[in-house]
Formats: C-alpha cells, structure tokens, sequence
C-alpha cells in the first residue's frame, strides 16, 4: 500500500504586508482595500512608507457571515505581521522601553473618505506613555498623543459620542471646558498648541473619567485588546449608518467589504519640525497644475481632515520644513508618473523626515477633471481615450452649473471670505442643523451652516444647495464631501460666529436666523448676504448665449476638446427631448443631432391656445355621441335623419370643429420653428398622449372663466371635469387610446407637420419629421393611427404639389408592446423607449406616487437605486432587449432610441448602448453628459 504522504494544507492568506516585505501591489484593490493596495505599491516603488500590513476585506465578509468572528488562522497572522513590524524598528507593542504605537484604519475598495472609522497612537496605557515621554524626550507629545488615543477609541470603540441633545463632541467639550478655565480671558479660538504636557494628562484624566461615565468601564491598558477591538470597530464600521449612506448613493455594493490596514505610527506632533498635511498633485477644484493641499506643524493627520484647527497652504512648508519639503516635490511628481492619474495623498513629517501614509486617485470637480483630463493628453501622460473615462459622466453637468450674476455680485453685501473649497454659485436659507437641513430642503434651497461638518451630517450635506462651515481647511470633511457631491462649499470662514443654541449666525456687524438667506460662492470663498441672482457658465455662455468669444475661454476650450474625442468614438447618437426652438437651439449647441421627443402637448399650454384645447375638450364627449349616432345611421343605410343630427349636434360639432381649426395654425407654426431649429435634423414628434382632464382647470376661478369664455354654464364645466375623472388616470383613456377615440385629433396634429415640413422644404431646409404614436400596446392600435397619418400626408403631398420623407414609428412603454414588439414592427419604422411609462406599468409604480415608498425601498435595499432616474436593467431592460430583438426580427434596420428620463442618465446610456441602440435622447442640458457616457460606453466596451 502506497504510503499516505501527509501535508497540513496552507492556511489561506488574510494578512498581507509592507514595508522591507511587500506582498501586496496597487492592482489587488479587490482583496486588499484601495489604500491597503496603495500602500503596498508605494512601498515597492521605494517610497518612505512606514511598514505595517493588510487584513483582507474576505475577513470583513467573513465576519459578517459568521456572526461577527473571525478566521480562525486570523490571528496568529496578525501576531506574525506585527512581529514583522517590531522587528523592522526595533520597538514593541506593550513595551515598557520601546514601545510600538500603531494606526488601524478601514480601507474600501472605492474610497469612502470619513465614512468608516479610524484609531491612531494605539498601544499607549499609563505606563506605555511614561515611556514613549521618555524614548522621545517630549513629555508633551507623548500625553497629546494618549489624549488622541483614548478620544478616538472612546468615540469609535466605546461608542463615546454626542448624545442627540448635544451639539459638540463630548472630549472637544471637554477641551473647551478646559482651554475656557486656563485661558478665561481669551479671545475667540484657542490653538492646541498652548497646551502644556501637564494639560493634556488632565486632558487624559477627565477623558478617562468620561469614558468610564459613558461607557460604564475602564479604558482598556492591553495593547492586544486595544488592537482587536479596534479591528472590530474598523470592520463594524461597514455596517453604520453614514457608510450605509454613502455605499447607497455611489453605488458601492455592500458584498465588497472593507479591509483593515495596521501600520506603525509616524508622528506629526513630536513639535515645531514635525507635521501633517494632505496634498493632490493637481489642484481638485480647478484643476490647475500646482501642489495643493495644505499641513499643520505639530499635528497628526486627522487634525488636517477633521477641520479643528485651520491648515496652512502646502506651498508654505517651503520656508518652514525646506527639506521635507524637497522630498514632497519629488514625490508628488513620480507619484502622478507612475499611477498616470491625478493623486491625493497624505503624509506625515517626523523631525523633518517625511512619511508618505497614503495615495488614491483624487477626486476632482467636473470642472477640474474636464481640464485634467485634457493637460495629460497634452503632457502625454495619457492618450485622449483614456481622457475620455477620466471625467465621470454625472459630474459633467458641474460645468454648466451656474455662477453668480456679475452685476448681482456688485450690488451684494459681502460678509465675509472663507476658502473656495467647492466651486459654483448658490443662495439658500441658513439652515444649523443636517436633519433640519433635510426637512427644509423640501420648501427651496438650503445653506447647511456651520461650525463643521462631520459624517454624522451626509444626510443633510446631500439636501442642501451648498455648504458653509467657519472652520476647517479646503481637505476638511465638508470640502472633501461637496466637491465629490459637486456642491457649491465655502468652509472655514472664520469671521463667521455660528451659535448652535440661538439658532444664529453673526457676522459683520448682523446677526442672521436660520431661515434667513445667505449666498455663497464656492469658487472664489465669497459669503454674501440675501438671495443673490445667478449667472449662466461661460461654456453656456459660449455655446448658448453666445455672448463670450470662445478663444477667451479656456474652460469652453477643454470642454469642447473632450467633446471632440467623444464624437470620434461614440456609436450613439445622442438626441434631445424638447418642444420649443429655443430649446432646440440649446440642445444643438450642446451637440445633439436632432430631437428625440418633441411632447406635443406641452405646446398646448402656451399663450391663449390652451382656451382652444379646452374647448376641444368641453365639446369632445358630445361630439363622441354625434359620430357614433352617425355611425348607426350609415349602417343602417338611412339617410333621412343625419340633417337632424346635425341640428341636434350643432353647437358641439360647431366648437369641436372650430377648436381644431383654431389649433391647427398653432401648431403648425410651432413646428416650422422646430423644423427651422434643426436645420435638416430629424425630429420625432409624439402625437398628444397625457389624459384630457389634465388640460381643464379644476379651480373655480378658472373654472368660471372658461365658462365666460365659452359662452357656457359653470355646471357643465363642472360636470365635463367630474366626467373625465379617472381612477387611475396613467392607465387610463390617454395616449393611443385617444387618436382612437378622436382621430380628428390625429389628422390635424398630422396635417401641422405635414404642411409645416412642406414649408420648410421649400425654403430649402431639409426636413424628416418622425411621427411618434405613444402608449401602443397592439399592432392594431398603431395601424388605425398610421392609416389616418398616411392619408393626411397624401393630401397634403398633393395640395402643396411637393412631398417630404417621414417616418411613423411608436413608443415602446408599455411591456406588451415590448412582448409583440415583432408584430408592431411590421407597421412601425421606429421603436422610442418610453423608459418613464415603460418602468411605471412594468413594475406596477406610479410614477407620480412612488414617492412615498421609494426611499424606504433604497433604504432597505430592496432597490439599489431609484428606477425612475436609472433603468431597471433586469427588469425593464430585460423588456428593452426583448423589444430589440423582436422589433429587428419584424422590421430588419429598424431605428430604436429611448425619450424617457433615462436617456440621461450615465449608467442607462450606457445600458442603451450595449442592447445596440441607434439613440438616446434627453433634455438640453444632459445632452454633454449623455454623449460623454455614450462615448465611454464605447471606449469601455472595446
Ligand atoms: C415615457 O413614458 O418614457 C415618455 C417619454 O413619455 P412621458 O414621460 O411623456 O409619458
Ligand atoms: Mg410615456
């Protein structure tokens, strides 16, 4: 019998290290976390990367499917890894002589800035720190730094945090309460710095004293169960309710997990040659190349992000720390070589020795990364593809988002000045408080106002129009935050005087309420006083107003430039959902190639033309009877009676008549200026679709004027509106249904554009109206429509004695439609996916309802994103693709597009895309970010 050979398997790999042995690489962001990969590639590419290591986000998927354990191999790695780490600097976690302080700090694979939680200078008890005052002959640094530990793990850890009825911090309480007793005369801010070492251990004694409080048990002094439990807490940290936020609203899948990166402590705070800072290597607002970021001489790391004390410019560590910051430059510079993005990094200089502790690529402004993106092409860095799926599509609209109006600017009150930390202009009222902020935003525009933020305030930082805060840096939370969300911010003014309690905000001599209106501009730091009107971009400016000569816009420039790349590699077309020529005009500008939704009923509420509609519509019904009694008598074959009919009918027939006669010339010349907008473009013009009741008034105001106006008694118009009610209105008698019931509609809506595009041609401007029939759920629903559609354009072909090419095509949005989509393509030469109606019947939510019940739904993650902003991929995209195939398999060469509100959206572009549609279609101002998306969704495929 062979003799068995025994092998213990290898336990599988949790742990990865850095520093003088590097396991890991910046491709393993999966497993590793985005900083555990960065931190691993810095250190193979040789940069000072203090050693430490990686525990894998497999344990955080571990550890949530096993109740909150871990591997069982887990921690004897862990032991190995910082054995590894004690041997590298010759120190020891718990040492009595040397001890080792590290840093544990979550790390998702897409960077959730402030979202999880961090602990530093772990490894400190009441005896540890005697001995950390003594190997560093700073007594000072070492109590500040077990200060920061117990503040940091007693809020992370023990949970030790402001209770709902508090405002502050309970340990920044407990500083003030103590820099208030030593320092009662002072004025205004009091810098950490004029603490002594004798401050901060009763710093440590009164934040001992209130974890025991709160917590209701001793501050743990083993250095192991520190480290666990703050291995824990890091991990527990996926789970709360900010990262929850933040995962729902970028799209960050629950499953991916955090890893937990361990590393040996560096010191920023050991005195005047030591410091923290974060820095980009290109500025993420402007985008400028220039150093940017700024530092804190005797100050950790989260001293910079957290906005407690107000940062310096980068720039200036060149007088202060001239040799640290020499090796910066350099840094920074290979650094944007070797990952050919734009990155944020942060470091820590140790008695003049710097400390790279961590690099991602930044995020940036739409305006920033537009010209990124394009000075790396130019610098060859990058090629112009790669330029391409560099600007995320959903910011690029930042670049057309106003500024304020310059002359509103002169007239202005200006406050104060805190730093440009988000840029773009917005006016709101004052609001102190996120969850206040949250509620108000339903009533306009808010200005979340104040001290600082912190993660605890996404909620309402997401409500508000733009963010204002009186401390903290151009990195702090509420810069790092709005710049991502692309909100307007203005942080650290400090002539700002927030008072939590009154509700107020003094500054300049005035005293503002919550409520009141305040105007920021986030590109130049400016806070202005009341509702400041605001201005158009200069690429709007540009393009649509045309009033600034391109060559003297550099944004423009770039604008277009990225535009340009995406024409030379896009498959789709990208059309735009309009009914005026002004906003055809706005639409081209931007890059459209024709109009993809013209919603013809929109056109019926202009000027007196709605008192034709109602008409139309008062007189409808009756004259519904008088056809159908028509109908019978010709069946009958009875001749005799249709003269009384017609008297019986008289006044009915009369209005209905002269309303459609009143319409025609309307809308005729509503087209023509369309046609002449688009100058040879196509259109596809939908032929009237919502359900009549929504164009009659339903106050008696109104009520009593139509009825002056019409020469009728306010009952009948009461009784009119009481009959059109439905119940459900959206399933109801709309769309198709009342081209059906009223072809007579059909025929002058088609005549209007038959005889307009005539017009046109004769002028020379080529023409191809599509005529669109909306809500068709049966082939021979769209076949009655089209019949009446072909004979119209005989006649008019042979009264005007020219003719123009036409398409008739429908809206697929109803999912039967999509399931027979092969039948109706046999008379249908065009499919428009109407993504809007398409996902309300599909998923059997009103549209106008879903309100109520949608956000519970993203909340509890029964929907990862609201359906009706992005398509329903495997569901009603599942009805797209169906719909593709048999509409092809129908009509071979069929043209398909999508009108609904989706056909802006980058993720639903690029859907589109992949199924092989022609086009996409959306509003004006989303056409640049459609087309972007669509161009990506080219570059990504390939
Ligand atoms: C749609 O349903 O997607 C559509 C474009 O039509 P409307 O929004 O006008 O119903
Ligand atoms: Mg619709």
């Amino acid at each position: 019998m062979a003799k068995k050979k025994k092998h213990k398997a290898k336990a599988k790999k949790y742990v990865y290290d850095f520093g003088k042995k590097t396991d890991g690489s910046s491709d393993m962001k999966a497993l590793l976390g985005g900083k555990g990969a960065n931190l691993a590639e810095m250190a193979r590419i040789g940069l000072p990367v203090p050693p430490g290591f990686t525990i894998t986000t497999e344990v955080c998927t571990y550890f949530y499917d096993n109740k909150q354990k871990y591997p069982k191999v887990l921690e004897e790695q862990v032991r190995n890894s910082v054995a590894l780490i004690e041997e590298q600097l010759g120190k020891k976690l718990g040492d009595l002589d040397k001890p080792l302080l590290l840093s544990v700090r979550s790390g998702a694979r897409d960077s959730m800035p402030g979202m999880m939680d961090t602990i530093l200078n772990l490894g400190l008890s009441d005896e540890t720190v005697e001995a950390l005052a003594e190997t560093s002959g700073n007594a000072r640094f070492a109590w500040d730094c077990y200060r920061r530990f117990i503040q940091m793990y007693g809020d992370v850890v023990m949970g030790v945090q402001k209770l709902p009825d508090e405002d502050h911090d309970p340990f920044e309480s407990v500083i003030d309460d103590l820099k208030k007793e030593l320092f009662p005369k002072a004025k205004g801010e009091i810098d950490d710095t004029r603490l002594t070492a004798d401050h901060m251990k009763e710093l440590v004694s009164r934040f001992k004293a209130l974890v025991k409080k709160r917590a209701g048990h001793d501050f743990p002094t083993c250095p192991w169960e520190q480290l666990w439990g703050s291995v824990g807490a890091v991990f527990g940290s996926w789970m709360n309710d900010r990262a929850t936020v933040y995962r729902q609203k970028y799209d960050i899948p629950a499953e991916w997990g955090t890893a937990v990166n361990v590393q040996a402590m560096v010191f920023g705070n050991t005195g005047v040659k030591s410091g923290s800072g974060v820095g980009f290597t290109r500025d993420p607002a402007t985008g400028e190349k220039v150093l940017y970021g700024e530092y804190l001489i005797d100050a950790q790391g989260e001293d910079v992000v957290a906005g407690v004390r107000t940062p310096d410019p980068v720039a200036g560590l060149k007088q202060v720390l001239p040799k640290a910051f020499k090796d910066l430059v350099a840094i920074q510079k290979q650094l944007e070589k070797h990952f050919t993005e734009m990155q944020d990094f942060e470091f820590t200089i140790e008695d003049d020795k710097l400390y790279m502790l961590q690099t991602r690529n930044g995020k940036r402004t739409g305006v920033a990364a537009v010209r990124i993106a394009n000075e790396m092409v130019k610098e060859k860095l990058i090629d112009w593809k790669t330029a391409i799926t560099r600007v995320p599509a959903d910011q690029l609209d930042q670049v057309l988002s106003p500024v304020f109006d310059t002359a509103a600017v002169k007239k202005a009150v200006k406050l104060c000045k805190g730093l440009p930390a988000g840029p773009g202009a917005a006016s709101g009222r004052i609001c102190l408080n996120a969850d206040r902020a949250v509620d108000a935003a339903k009533n306009g525009p808010v200005l979340l106002t104040r001290v600082e933020t912190s993660p605890e305030d996404l909620r309402g930082m997401i409500a508000a129009a733009g963010i204002l805060t009186s401390r903290g840096g151009v990195s702090s939370h509420a810069a790092l935050v709005a710049r991502q969300m692309g909100k307007v911010c203005v942080c650290g003014a400090a002539d700002l005087e927030v008072n939590y309690k009154a509700r107020t905000v003094k500054v300049a001599g005035k005293t503002f309420k919550e409520g009141d209106y305040l105007s920021i501009n986030g590109t130049t730091g400016e806070v202005f006083a009341g509702e400041l009107k605001t201005a158009p971009s200069e690429i709007v400016k540009v393009l649509v107003e045309k009033k600034l000569d391109p060559k003297k816009s550099r944004d423009f420039n770039y604008f277009s430039q990225l535009m340009q790349w995406c024409e030379k590699v896009t498959k789709l077309s990208v059309r735009t959902n309009a009914d005026s020529p002004s906003q055809v005009a706005t639409a081209i500008a931007f890059g459209a190639t024709g109009i993809g939704l013209c919603r013809t009923e929109h056109m019926f509420f202009e000027g007196n033309r709605i008192d034709a509609m109602r008409e139309l519509i008062m007189f409808a019904g009756e004259y519904a009877e008088y056809k159908a009694e028509v109908a019978e008598l010709v069946e009958n074959n009875s001749q005799a009676d249709l003269s009384d009919l017609n008297t019986k009918y008289k006044i009915p027939k009369a209005h209905f008549e002269s309303a459609l006669k009143k319409l025609l010339p309307h809308q005729r010349r509503d087209f023509l200026g369309m046609f002449k907008a688009l100058d040879g473009r196509p259109a596809t013009i939908r032929l009237l679709d919502p359900p009549l009741h929504e164009f009659l008034p339903h106050d008696a105001a109104s009520q009593r004027d139509l009825a002056k106006k019409l020469g009728v008694s306010l009952a009948s118009i009461k009784k009119r509106v009481a009959d059109l009610h439905e119940f459900n209105p959206m399933l109801g008698h709309r769309g198709c249904r009342l081209g059906i019931s009223y072809p007579e509609v059909t025929e002058m809506q088609a005549r209007a554009i038959f005889e307009a595009a005539v017009q046109v041609k004769e002028k020379g401007i080529e023409v191809t109206p599509e005529l669109m029939v909306p809500l068709v759920g049966f082939s021979n629903e769209l076949e009655l429509q089209v019949e009446v559609i072909h004979r119209v354009a005989k006649e008019v072909f042979a009264a005007k004695g020219s003719k123009v090419k036409y398409l008739v095509g429908t809206m697929i949005e109803i999912p039967r439609a999509a399931l027979t989509a092969d039948e109706i393509a046999k008379t249908a030469q065009f499919f428009s996916f109407g993504t809007n109606d398409l996902t309300q019947t599909a998923l059997g939510m009103s549209r106008d309802d879903s309100g109520s019940f949608l956000p519970n739904y993203i909340e509890l993650d029964i929907l990862s994103q609201n359906p009706f902003a992005s398509i329903d991929q495997s569901g009603v995209g599942q009805l797209m693709e169906i719909a593709v195939k048999k509409g092809k398999q129908g009509r071979r060469g069929i043209k398909l597009g999508i009108c609904g509100e989706h056909g802006g959206e980058p993720d639903s572009v690029k859907f589109c895309h992949k199924i092989g549609l022609n086009y996409v279609s959306c509003s004006p101002y989303r056409v640049p970010t459609a087309r972007l998306a669509a161009a990506q969704a080219a570059v990504e495929r390939k």
